[in-house]
């Protein structure tokens, strides 16, 4: 057993051989974490003091961050006590996570690749989550995959998921060609620490969003009016990535609060006059003041990671940035 000082005011507790992650979590500290594989980098950490041991490759940092003696808490464990530092650490409670039993109750196709299905839980069962969240559905062959919740509450024992087709994936193939109405599944969750910063949050927002990673953004979207005046943004704005217009699976009109919005195609069919690219570059050709200004990019880890480097160019600081990579499990 070591001791961990986290940003030199939370201690807690590692077990041998248990990952920084599964402690932080153990002992209640509201580390950032998103695919716990070691493939995203919500969870990077940099080691002041004390050695750690790798348990899973770290595949989500880049050689330069390991150099500089970053490391990711879902892939390391303690082999010394440890004194660590995170950026962007909001010490914030989430709901604890429970295993719970539910039934599909509608698959609904939206785009040639992409489901919306809804989840039904018994009337009984109480599961609280913040917008932005993800949950992981269990199938029974025990496989595990993550998705984001697309709703904004649980009033109606409904959780909404979007989810696309990956040709030859496990939960895909289930999805796409044997799920029916009233299988019964398990859901683990609420996951993952993407959520709206209402702590002193900024007075404008900007989502990124690519393909199926405008479900938590709609989540949090739809959640603002009920939140406490002082807490609501002033201006939001969204940019939303598709490669090709029938990826647009979902009515931006339909999503409230949003002040501007900009889909974006990157393979355009030759009938559309919207904006073409990657919407990270349009995002820098719009000229935004980033002043009092918070991001929450979602979906695609090469536009997470490219919209970072871009912010750092330009001198924003990554505690306002927030992000949740859809990446592959295996
Ligand atoms: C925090 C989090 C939230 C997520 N939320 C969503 C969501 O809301 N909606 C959604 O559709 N997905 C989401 N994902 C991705 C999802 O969990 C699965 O990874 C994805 O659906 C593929 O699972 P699969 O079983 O079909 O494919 P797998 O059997 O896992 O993979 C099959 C093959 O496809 C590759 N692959 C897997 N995913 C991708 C990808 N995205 N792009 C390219 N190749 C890939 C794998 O490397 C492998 O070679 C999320 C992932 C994370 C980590």
């Amino acid at each position: 057993m070591h001791e961990i000082i986290l940003n030199k005011n939370h201690s807690f507790a590692i077990e041998c051989g248990q990952t920084i992650l599964e402690a932080a979590r153990n002992a209640n500290i509201s580390w950032p974490y998103s695919c716990k594989n070691g493939r995203c980098n919500m969870c990077k950490c940099q080691v002041i003091n004390g050695t750690t041991m790798v348990n899973y490759p770290e595949v989500g940092l880049t050689a330069d961050e390991k150099n500089k003696g970053w490391i990711l808490g879902c892939a390391r464990t303690a082999s010394t006590n440890l004194i660590l530092k995170i950026n962007g650490f909001q010490n914030k409670q989430f709901p604890s996570i429970k295993q719970l039993p539910c039934k599909i109750n509608s698959i609904e196709k939206v785009s040639p690749d992409i489901i919306k299905a809804t989840l039904r839980f018994p009337k009984s069962t109480s599961f609280d989550f913040f917008p932005g969240q993800y949950v992981e559905v269990i199938g029974n062959s025990g496989i595990r995959r993550s998705y984001s919740i697309a709703n904004s509450n649980f009033s109606t024992n409904i959780l909404e998921l979007h989810i696309k087709y990956i040709k030859g994936g496990a939960m895909s193939e289930y999805w796409f060609k044997t799920a029916m109405i009233n299988d019964l599944l398990r859901i683990e969750g609420p996951m993952g620490t993407f959520s709206f910063n209402n702590n002193n949050p900024a007075q404008n927002l900007i989502f990124l969003a690519t393909g199926t990673g405008i479900a938590p953004v709609k989540s949090i979207l739809e959640s603002i009016p009920n939140l406490n005046k002082q807490n609501r943004p002033e201006n939001i704005t969204l940019l939303w990535g598709n490669r090709l217009i029938s990826d647009i699976y979902l009515n931006i009109d339909s999503l409230p609060n949003l002040n501007d919005f900009n889909l974006v195609l990157s393979q355009p069919d030759y009938n559309w006059t919207g904006a073409v690219g990657y919407i990270q570059d349009i995002l820098m050709q719009m000229n935004i003041s980033f002043e009092n200004t918070e991001i929450y990019a979602c979906g695609s880890p090469l536009m997470i990671n490219d919209t970072k480097n871009k912010l750092i160019n330009l001198g924003y600081s990554i505690n306002r940035f927030y992000s949740d990579a859809f990446v592959s499990s295996i």
